[in-house]
């Protein structure tokens, strides 16, 4: 045990809840940070995760609640009123549930790129909220590590009680185990975590802590449509994907395209776009990235090398993005 370590108020918990989607490693983070803040901080501890389907791209939230050894944590509810916030993927951010019931003087560590906008609904955070930006998904890739090591890292450099070198120990010694190969990197990823952070100042104008916020369930036993129904046929076009790419995109390239239609024929969401030409031939248009899950499926199968493979930057997705129903956003 660490006697060194103590909690900001002894009285109460201390709850930090990570905000993801499937495959960013928010879960496994989480368990590592609870076991270690039990089996080697000398606090007492609990986790759990909430997802949907288990699937890459789903949201998945983790909740980590902490307290002093000799304080019970009798509650597995969801940490509605957390003291630290991280946030995986900055998509997530445009979700004002994301950032519900942040505590006046709490910290958001989040996932972004300096030259991202800063999220508009920062504005509603409290003016005493030390938000923290990394960028943390270009380390993980030029580590080849994940996001969820480089965020850990930033944790602990932004929440004194966490210790850096324990939790570091802790993380590689789990992947020891199961994956040696990924130990170095995910060292290094950390590493680069607690140090290369930007701390926002002057954003936040709220007074007090923000609200909670519960989603009501839209249908009980009163209400469920007889299942198997769809009652909304055809809704699945007001899907937005951008949440489950972890990074990469495709990017055609037109000049090398020939039009062959492969990558077509692989893309699992039909996110490519292709018009008729004067010559009555089909030719592809580009990405419609609303869709597009980034699974590369369509690089690796295009046989020209039309499609790449590259690093999401901000506002990519966005220039290059062919829409796939114009009709139904206003126009072309
Ligand atoms: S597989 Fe490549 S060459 Fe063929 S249509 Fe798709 S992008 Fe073009
Ligand atoms: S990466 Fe390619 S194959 Fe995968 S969803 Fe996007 S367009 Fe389709």
């Amino acid at each position: 045990m660490n006697e060194k370590i103590t909690l900001p108020n002894s009285n109460k918990f201390f709850g930090i809840r990570f905000e993801s989607i499937g495959g960013l490693g928010a879960h496994a983070a989480g368990k590592i940070l609870a076991t270690t803040a039990v089996l080697r901080m000398g606090l007492n501890g609990a986790h759990f995760s909430s997802y949907g389907s288990e699937k890459k791209g789903s949201v998945v939230r983790s909740f980590i609640r902490l307290a002093p050894a000799e304080k019970l944590i009798r509650s597995s509810a969801p940490i509605e009123s957390p003291d630290v916030i991280v946030v995986f993927h900055s998509a997530l951010l445009k979700n004002p549930a994301t950032i519900a019931g942040m505590k006046a003087g709490g910290v958001l560590i989040y996932n972004g790129s300096e030259s991202d906008e800063i999220p508009e609904i920062f504005s509603q955070l409290p003016s005493t909220t030390k938000i923290i930006r990394v960028d943390a998904q270009r380390i993980a890739v030029e580590e080849r590590s994940r996001p969820n090591a480089v965020l850990l890292g930033t944790l602990t450099a932004t929440v004194p009680f966490i210790d850096f070198s324990i939790l570091l120990e802790s993380f590689s010694e789990e992947f020891s185990q199961r994956h040696p190969e990924a130990v170095a990197s995910n060292e290094k990823a950390f590493r680069r975590g607690a140090k290369e952070i930007d701390r926002l100042s002057n954003i936040g104008k709220g007074t007090d802590d923000l609200p909670i916020m519960r989603a009501d369930p839209v249908w009980g036993y009163e209400n469920a449509p007889i299942g198997g129904v769809l009652p909304l046929p055809g809704n699945t076009v007001h899907n937005d994907l951008t949440v489950s790419r972890m990074g990469w995109l495709p990017l055609l390239h037109k000049e090398k395209c020939i039009h062959c239609g492969m990558c077509d024929m692989v893309c699992p969401d039909f996110c490519l776009v292709w018009k008729k030409a004067d010559n009555n031939e089909v030719h592809l248009q580009g990405v419609d990235y609303r869709y597009c899950k980034g699974c590369l499926r369509c690089v690796e199968t295009c046989p020209t090398g039309a499609l790449t493979r590259e690093i999401e930057a901000p506002g990519m997705a966005e220039k290059h993005r062919v829409k796939l129903f114009p009709e139904l956003e206003g126009g072309a």
